[in-house]
C-alpha cells in the first residue's frame, strides 16, 4: 500500500477515494474513524490517509489527485469585487451586497 493523500478533512479524503475508485483504482483509507478517538491518540495519528493498494496504480492516482486538488482553492475565502467584503469560499454570492465573485 502506498499513501497518496492525507487531509484532516475526512470528507475530502473520501472525495479523493471516490475519484480514484471511479477510475478503477483500488484504494484504502486508514484512520477514517480518527475523529471518534481524537484526544485518545496523538493528533498526528488520526489524519485520514488515502492509500493505493497496487503500486502500479500509484502514478495514475497521483496524476488524478493533482488534477483534482486545485478545486480545494474554490473553498478559499474571496473578496467581493463590489463591496470588498471577505466572503467564505462555500458561498458564491456576497453575504453583504449579493454580488457574485469575479472569477468563475
Ligand atoms: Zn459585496
Amino acid at each position: 500500500m502506498i499513501k497518496v493523500f492525507e487531509n484532516f478533512d475526512f470528507s475530502r479524503v473520501g472525495q479523493m477515494q471516490s475519484l480514484l475508485e471511479s477510475h478503477g483504482i483500488r484504494t484504502f483509507i486508514r484512520n477514517q474513524y480518527g475523529s471518534s478517538v481524537m484526544g485518545e491518540v496523538p493528533f498526528v495519528e488520526v489524519v485520514p490517509q488515502l492509500f493505493v493498494l497496487r503500486e502500479c496504480d500509484v502514478e495514475r492516482a497521483i496524476q488524478l489527485l493533482r488534477v483534482d486538488l486545485p478545486r480545494k482553492d474554490d473553498k478559499a475565502n474571496w473578496i467581493c469585487p463590489e463591496c470588498g467584503a471577505d466572503v467564505e469560499g462555500v458561498f458564491s454570492l456576497c453575504w453583504q451586497c449579493g454580488g457574485g465573485r469575479s472569477d468563475p
